[in-house]
């Protein structure tokens, strides 16, 4: 069924009782086209856009839990295109341009809203990395515009401009950047497969794959063995322990993040504002709360929790940037388990046996790539060559030597 104000009325007048349920929570069938391993973002995106673009109708999403319950769901909801790499701008921007259309295409209120994201600097170097970052946005068409220390107090006075360590001098502004809420855009593209025929297959784990020869050709489960002519993995911060059940070891390690929000309060913070003397993003959500988060935890882990030290630097770097928020309670926490690339950037290639195809590594960024991530994979599976925008995305360039490091951190995940 359609969502529409029409289908809201109808429904009003009927006790609620037209609605039908958003997606089939299918069982496996044995076998299939095409299989997505990870009900995440990712694995729906990937199993909507195999559907609807390349016309495959026999295909199924694996989820061992219920589908969002990864990283999907949660995380800080930020989306954004302010690269600086031409192996990633491209991709973002493009993904941009998709979260752009979501609703309309998904016939679905992913509450996308363009609300502008405003990383702060705080140094005559860090102003010439932003500008230089602005340009390499603006080539690749997207919106990038470098604000002043003026500008920046017009539009966030709250923060602090008199006392701080670390002064603001300004900031690179992306005001096609903002927020989408996270488990809508599950919902959203879950219910989109399901209507072109995806089987979205629950409470069904990965636990090895059955091979032909030197191909793979289906995958044991909890459910059962399930047979597939191609199976990608959108595992997430899984990727590297399912990509080992087919004997492969990935550049991939697997770190903590945690993420935080306040008690409820009236419309404070307009933006997506991040700090640039520490590692602190925050935003405010449609219900009030601040929505918060920092550094990774620092250790390998694939504990969906994370511990004290990583809560009180967020918390010192919040209140280095926005004392006022030290009256606020903290209302919940929680962490996700990310897939840290050795170079920060994403993974989306065929894997070096035949019928697997790798979508991994990407870090705590990975939820603003859906949309593309989904697109591009599809284009990898269905075609068997990269989309255009993710070409750069090779696994061997761990072995080639052509890293598309963002940050230039060099090869330590928990930095990137
Ligand atoms: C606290 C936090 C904040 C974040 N903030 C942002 C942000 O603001 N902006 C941004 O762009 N990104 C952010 N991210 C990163 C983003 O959430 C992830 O990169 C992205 O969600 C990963 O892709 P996914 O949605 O497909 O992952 P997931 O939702 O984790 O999907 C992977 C799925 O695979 C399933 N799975 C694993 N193993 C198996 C198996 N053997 N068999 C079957 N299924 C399996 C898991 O259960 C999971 O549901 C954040 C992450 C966290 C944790």
């Amino acid at each position: 069924m359609r969502y529409s104000a029409f289908a809201l009325l109808a429904n009003a007048f009927a006790g609620q009782r037209l609605w039908k349920p958003a997606w089939r929570d299918a069982d496996p069938r044995p076998g299939y086209d095409a299989i997505i391993v990870g009900g995440g973002g990712h694995g729906l995106a990937s199993a909507y856009y195999l559907a609807k673009e390349h016309g495959l109708a026999n295909i199924a999403v694996l989820e061992k839990s219920w589908i969002g319950s990864g990283n999907a769901g949660r995380n800080t909801t930020i989306i954004r295109s302010n690269y600086l790499l031409p192996g990633n701008e491209a991709f973002y921007e493009w993904s941009m341009k998709l979260w752009e259309g979501l609703e309309r295409d998904l016939n679905y209120n992913a509450m996308v809203s363009q609300r502008g994201v405003l990383n702060l600097y705080h140094s005559d170097a860090q102003r010439d990395a932003f500008a230089r970052r602005g340009n390499a946005m603006l080539i690749a068409g997207a919106d990038a515009e470098l604000i002043d220390a003026n500008a920046v107090r017009r539009m966030v006075p709250y923060l602090d401009f008199e006392q701080a360590r670390f002064p603001i001098r300004g900031g690179l502004l992306q005001r096609r950047g903002g927020t989408a809420r996270h488990d809508a855009v599950v919902w959203a593209y879950a219910r989109a497969a399901s209507e072109r025929g995806v089987d979205i297959v629950q409470n069904c784990e990965v636990t090895g794959f059955i091979r032909e020869g030197a191909r793979i050709v289906g995958v044991e489960t909890t459910r059962g063995p399930i047979r597939a002519k191609k199976i990608g993995i959108a595992a997430a911060g899984n990727s590297s322990r399912v990509a080992a059940l087919a004997g492969l070891r990935l550049p991939i390690e697997s770190h903590v993040l945690q993420a935080f929000v306040s008690e409820a309060v009236k419309p404070l913070i307009a933006n997506v504002i991040t700090f640039g003397a520490g590692h602190f993003y925050i935003s405010q959500s449609d219900k009030g709360g601040l929505v918060f988060g920092g550094d990774l935890d620092g250790y390998n882990s694939y504990a969906q929790r994370g511990n004290l030290p990583a809560v009180e630097d967020v918390i010192a770097s919040g209140m280095a940037l926005m004392p006022a928020i030290g009256r606020l309670r903290l209302l919940r926490s929680w962490g996700g388990v990310m897939d840290m690339s050795m170079d920060g950037s994403p993974i989306i290639d065929r894997a070096p046996v035949d019928g697997l195809y790798v979508n991994a590594g990407w870090c705590y960024g990975g939820f603003k790539a859906t949309p593309a991530s989904g697109w591009c994979f599809a284009h990898l599976i269905a075609r068997d060559e990269p989309h255009s925008v993710a070409a750069a995305f090779r696994l061997d360039r761990f072995a080639t030597g052509r890293l598309i490091d963002e940050k230039g951190q060099g090869p330590h995940p928990n930095l990137h």
